[in-house]
Parts: C-alpha cells; sequence; structure tokens
C-alpha cells in the first residue's frame, strides 16, 4: 500500500504481539473500510475502542430521553441517536407513537428554539455545538463524554501498548493535553486517511519498540498545540466537567460534562419526570464488552442475526460511519479479520 506497511513488517519481525487501540469510529471505519488490519502482520493487532459517541451513551440517559418525550417534552437530538434502542423502545419509535423528536444535522436547526430539550451526545469534537446552544438559552440533556478518562481506565484494565488518539477531538483539545494525562503507553495523533493511519502505526510501533511513552502528532495540519482556543473557551463559560456512566464501562470520574447553569440542565429542570425511570440492558447485547475492546462483533450470537442496521438491537449497530457492529456489518467481516 506504501513505504510504511514494508517498514511495519520490518519492525514487526523484531516484536511480539503488540494491541494498539484507536479511540475513535472515524479511525475504526477507514481501518476497516481500507482493509487496513489484512495488511499488517499477524503480531500487529489493532483494537478498536470507545470511539462511537452513539455506543458508549448509557441506557438511562437514552431511557431519560424517552420518558421526557413521551411526557411531552420537545426533545431534538442528531440523526444516530434516535433509533438506539432503549429499554423499552427507541426514540423513533416515542416519534411514532407522537412524542415531538426532532432529528437535526447542526446544533443551528434548534437555536431559536427554547421549549426544546437538546439531547447533547459525542465527544469533544461537537461539544462547542453545544456550548453555542447553552449560550443561547436551550436547555439540555448532556451526555457527552471526554474520550481521555476513558483511555485512563482502558489501560489499567488490559493490555495496550499504545493508542492512535483521535484527530477530531485533538482539534479541539489541543496535542499537549494528551501528553499530560500520565497514560502509561506512547500515543500518535492521526488523520483519517489510509495512509495516515499507516504511518501512525508505524510511527506508534517504533515508540513501543523503543519503550518510549511519548505523544507524536502526525496530523499537524489540524492538530495545534493548544486545540481550538475559541471552543474551549466557550465550554469552560457554559459546561462543567461532572462524573458519568459509559455503557459498557460504569461511571467514569470527570468523564462528561454538563450545564453550570442548572437553569439549563434537563437533568435538573425535568426531575420529577426523570426520577422513575428504571432501565435495563439487553442482556444478549454484548456492546458493553465492544465498546472495551473486548469482543469482535461477531462475537456476538446476534450480529447479523437478528441484530443488523435496519434493525439494532443494541447501539453499536446503529451508526454506519462509527459503530464497530454497523461497521462490521457493512464491510462484510470482522474487524479482527
Ligand atoms: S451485534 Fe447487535 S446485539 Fe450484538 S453487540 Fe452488536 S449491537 Fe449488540
Amino acid at each position: 500500500m506504501n513505504e510504511y506497511v514494508q517498514k511495519i513488517e520490518d519492525l514487526a519481525k523484531e516484536m511480539g504481539e503488540v494491541r494498539i487501540m484507536e479511540v475513535c469510529g472515524g479511525h475504526t471505519n477507514t481501518i476497516m473500510r481500507y482493509g487496513i488490519r489484512e495488511v499488517l502482520p499477524s503480531n500487529i493487532k489493532l483494537i478498536s475502542g470507545p470511539g462511537c459517541p452513539v455506543c458508549v451513551t448509557s441506557q438511562y440517559d437514552i431511557d431519560c430521553m424517552i420518558e421526557l418525550a413521551l411526557s411531552g417534552v420537545k426533545v431534538a437530538t442528531y440523526g444516530d441517536m434516535i433509533n438506539v434502542p432503549g429499554t423499552k423502545m427507541s426514540l423513533k419509535d416515542a416519534q411514532a407513537q407522537g412524542a415531538d423528536v426532532k432529528m437535526i444535522y447542526s446544533a443551528d436547526q434548534i437555536i431559536d428554539e427554547k421549549d426544546r430539550v437538546f439531547f447533547a451526545v459525542g465527544f469533544e469534537t461537537t461539544t462547542p455545538m453545544t456550548a453555542r446552544l447553552l449560550q443561547q438559552g436551550i436547555t439540555v440533556f448532556c451526555a457527552h463524554k471526554l474520550i481521555p478518562p476513558a483511555m485512563r481506565v482502558l489501560v489499567q484494565e488490559m493490555k495496550i501498548d499504545g493508542f492512535i488518539d483521535p484527530g477530531h477531538v485533538s482539534t479541539i483539545i489541543g496535542e499537549d493535553i494528551w501528553s499530560e494525562l500520565d497514560i502509561p503507553a506512547p500515543q500518535v495523533i492521526s488523520g483519517f486517511k489510509p495512509e495516515q493511519l499507516i504511518k501512525a502505526t508505524y510511527v506508534l510501533l517504533d515508540l513501543i519498540k523503543n519503550k518510549e511513552k511519548e505523544v507524536v502528532n502526525e496530523y499537524p495540519e489540524v492538530v495545534f498545540s493548544k486545540g481550538n482556543p475559541i471552543a474551549t473557551k466557550i465550554i469552560e463559560e457554559t459546561m462543567k466537567v461532572v462524573d458519568s456512566e459509559w455503557r459498557g464501562m460504569g461511571t467514569i470520574p470527570q468523564s462528561s460534562l454538563a450545564p453550570k447553569d442548572p437553569k439549563l440542565d434537563a437533568r435538573i429542570v425535568y426531575k420529577d419526570i426523570l426520577k422513575n425511570v428504571v432501565s435495563q440492558e439487553n442482556k444478549e447485547c454484548r456492546c458493553g464488552e465492544i465498546v472495551r475492546g473486548m469482543i469482535e462483533p461477531r462475537d456476538c450470537k446476534l450480529f447479523g442475526q437478528g441484530c443488523t442496521p435496519e434493525n439494532p438491537q443494541g447501539a453499536c449497530m446503529v451508526s454506519e460511519s462509527e459503530g464497530a457492529c454497523a461497521i462490521a456489518f457493512k464491510y462484510g467481516k470482522s474487524l479482527s479479520e
């Protein structure tokens, strides 16, 4: 594919099994679409981590939004979220029952709708748009997730020799923050083209081989040392860091954001409606293990056998651009093949 494939092969001959995790659904998509796992030596494993925002949103948060919608509260969220199955139904099902659920592609679509609650999901990349809505007085049910705290948990739980850091997230939070995380594994920030990911893999292998824990920015055209100061400023002005429940990972301290203004925090404003929400995950769905990189989609007995993008039984089958099961289904093979 390019000169770095040969360089990877040469390095890999001198190494045992190496496990590299990418924590970005966009990276997973490129890796699968272009068959990057197939061109790597067998001892170099690329593992998909919690890089899909739809997938890591907790069942409880989805059920809360469904409860709000069924109670007559107008809600809005990004496209894929309305298809994620909750305990009893999805937001789309609630919409079919008459609930006012607006599917949006941009936060600007509801910037004048102060009577609508925005279900905010996503990583650092989409957080500035939520901050902008808060500036305009829109009430938010915030389920944003911060990637660095999740990486800290994962590297303690399982063998990960290095991380491919997410490119889009890094455009917001910057390069420097990754070095400050004290993660005992090297990291390489990568772009989304196949050649960028292959080069990032080579750079990471070289760091792993030389036992260096540093962070290398292989996406310098858009990722700067301090990130995007305008975006981080409006986030700091409108939101605060809080603990958060992740699907499959439990509660991770300081891994989410909430509106600073309690009058705009839907969890507080609608606490009476939400107090009786009880959630239960589909016991047959193994999304929790998939987002932690512990199993592959084909390890789930429902994969393609009752669970498909048209009829998702779990969150990982919803987003064809970022969900591990949906991507594996789309490209017709396991992520590890
Ligand atoms: S195949 Fe479906 S049911 Fe199985 S883990 Fe993936 S989303 Fe869940």
